[in-house]
């Protein structure tokens, strides 16, 4: 019996229980079944990593299977995103790609043989009577009028139904079971609408679909998945699920169910989603604000940093709201260890090192990744004139401010120490335009040979040498932490930040940059982890920033650490 190699948790309990049982002939088979209805987003990356993990560790298998019961809402376009977005994640299903669709004649012959069994039966009521003869969760419902229809009329109409001859909506399917079950959905569920609508896999072949419900539970046992993991909102059709199964008599598979997740300042239902690209209020799916993996991925997020997220939380039976904090510092921690730091300027402002001499270049030894030797070092160009930030220089000094000033020295990284020794402003708006500085050619690499102190250290770039680029900071889409709390009547929309995408253009950046491809990821140090957006041309750069380098959550933990030490 394989071992788990991560942390259990309620889910890995069960499982490894089931082993040592022989419940499943120590058989583990676990799949991920996304409706191709919308873009898979971080929600989901919890579910396929859950699931493939669990395969993973137990020596198993994993599915890929598509719920495509919906033709109305689901589209070929969604199928090949999210084959793209679980692959990306680093989910193999090998060559187990299916579909719930390839199984509508058998979920048929099913449904026929609960026809036979007097355990179903076609309804002609609407979808609004279906509703209203429902009941309530304090009301028993009541029965249709068409339930005690016969076996025969029912296996007509219903080969009527799948032949096409009565418009959408006139007729449904529905299992017989109890209309005053406390459950609502043992209220004679519908199994099967009608729908004239082509589908995205299985082309014009069917005019009849199976709903959720009849199909999902049932593509499991096909597929003999030993633990269909799914999220809470599935615990109350678990009975049904049974129930089928149970009537049909076919193998069944256990079901367990676990917390979806959330997190702050974040929207994860699909509808929302597709409510802000339909609006145009993000650029589409893979706008890098939404929570969808191909935005993620567009930001410069790595599936390392999904990865170390989904461990960090665990799962849960109780529905939690996660802070995105703790997503960012997992996406840090990854970073942190693979990107190559890089020198960038968002805001130039020109410097003229006066004492420089004109024409001459000098190459710097600049270390790529302090926290990985392996990484090596790059050369980067020095010469008369650079660009600091705007933000790195100021002309009244506030208290403990170390970077530059009139009359101050500041370390320029990896390169000399500078100080400025005059000020030149525009004449008309008063604006500092440049600063004229002097170098002390004693500092090469930062060093002072004289032991003196100079506190502040700042990024720069070579003027002659900087590459021009454009860069994109986010900040969350929304204002509140708690979108999924606002009151009915509250519109969500109304608190969007507009404040979310900041574009800076005439940024410049070193020239090791120049050739940089989409995707690629760096640390532009003191300002964040940045990516090359697909948006790149060569001659135009283009970056996004993945993440400040501000880790609060570390900090909190940090503080929590030592709130904990001091109690007694
Ligand atoms: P909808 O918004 O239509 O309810 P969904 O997000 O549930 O859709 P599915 O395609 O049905 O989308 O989801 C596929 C799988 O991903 C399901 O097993 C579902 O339980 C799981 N899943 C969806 N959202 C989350 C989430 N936020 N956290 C964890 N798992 C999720
Ligand atoms: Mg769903």
């Amino acid at each position: 019996m394989a071992k788990p190699t991560e942390p259990t948790d309620f889910i890995r309990e069960i499982i490894m229980e089931d082993l040592r049982t022989g419940r499943f002939g120590g058989r583990v088979h676990t799949r991920f079944p996304p409706e191709p209805n919308g873009y898979l987003h971080i929600g989901h990356a919890k579910a396929i990593i859950l699931n493939y993990s669990i395969a993973k560790e137990f020596g198993g298998k994993f599915n890929l299977r598509y719920d495509d019961t919906n033709p109305v809402k689901e589209s070929q376009e969604y199928i090949d995103a999210i084959r793209e977005d679980v692959r990306w994640l680093g989910a193999d299903w090998e060559d187990r790609e299916f579909y719930a669709s390839d199984y509508f004649e058998q979920l048929y012959q099913w449904a026929v043989q609960l026809i036979k069994m007097g355990k179903a039966y076609v309804c002609d009521l609407s979808a609004d009577e279906i509703r209203e003869y429902r009941g309530t969760l304090t009301q028993p419902g009541r029965n249709s009028p068409y339930r005690d229809r016969s076996v025969e009329e029912n296996l007509d109409l219903f080969a009527r139904m799948r032949a096409g001859e009565f418009p959408d909506g006139s007729r449904t399917l529905r299992a017989k079971i109890d209309m005053a079950h406390p459950n609502l959905n043992m209220r004679d569920p519908v199994m099967y609408r009608i729908l004239h609508v082509p589908h995205p896999h299985v082309g014009d072949k069917w005019c009849i679909y199976p709903t959720y419900d009849w199909a999902h539970g049932q593509s499991d046992s096909i597929e003999g998945i030993t633990h269909s993991i799914c999220t809470l909102e599935f615990e109350n059709h678990r009975p049904l699920y049974d129930w089928f199964l149970e009537q049909l008599g076919i193998y069944h598979p256990r079901q367990i169910e676990f917390a979806r997740l959330n997190l702050t300042y974040t929207v994860l239902s699909k509808r929302k989603l597709l409510q802000l690209v339909r609006e145009k209020l993000v650029s589409g799916w893979d706008d890098p604000r939404m929570p969808t993996i191909r935005a993620l991925r567009r930001r410069g997020y790595t599936p390392e940093a999904i990865w170390l997220f989904c461990r960090t939380i665990g799962v849960a039976k109780q529905d939690s709201v996660v802070d995105i904090q703790l997503l960012e510092h997992c996406l840090r921690q990854d970073l942190n260890k693979s990107a190559q730091r890089v020198m960038a300027v968002l805001r130039p402002l020109r410097v003229v090192i006066e004492n420089y001499p004109e024409g001459q270049v000098e190459y710097l030894d600049a270390v790529n990744n302090p926290e990985d030797p392996a990484m090596g070092v790059r050369k980067v160009p020095f010469s008369r004139v650079i660009y600091i930030e705007q933000d790195d220089f100021r002309l009244v000094p506030p208290p403990k401010y170390y970077r530059l000033s009139p009359g101050r020295e500041v370390r320029l990284r990896w390169a000399y120490l500078i100080t400025c020794r005059e000020v030149v402003k525009d004449a008309a708006t008063g604006e500092v335009v440049e600063l004229r500085c002097t170098y002390d050619p004693a500092t090469r690499g930062g060093n002072t040979p004289d032991g003196r102190k100079v506190k502040g250290t700042i990024h720069w770039v070579s003027a002659a040498h900087a590459v021009p680029a454009e860069v994109r900071l986010y900040d969350y889409l929304l204002t509140i932490p708690y979108p999924d709390e606002l009151p009915e009547e509250e519109n969500w929309l109304n608190y969007i930040n507009p404040n979310s995408l900041q574009v800076l253009t005439g940024c410049m950046v070193e020239p090791s940059l120049a050739a940089a491809q989409p995707g690629e990821r760096f640390q532009f140090e003191r300002l964040g982890y940045f990516c090359v957006d697909p948006d790149s041309r060569p001659g135009r750069l283009v970056f996004n920033r993945t993440v400040t380098l501000k880790d609060t959550w570390a900090k909190i933990e940090k503080s929590l650490q030592t709130q904990q030490a001091d109690e007694p």
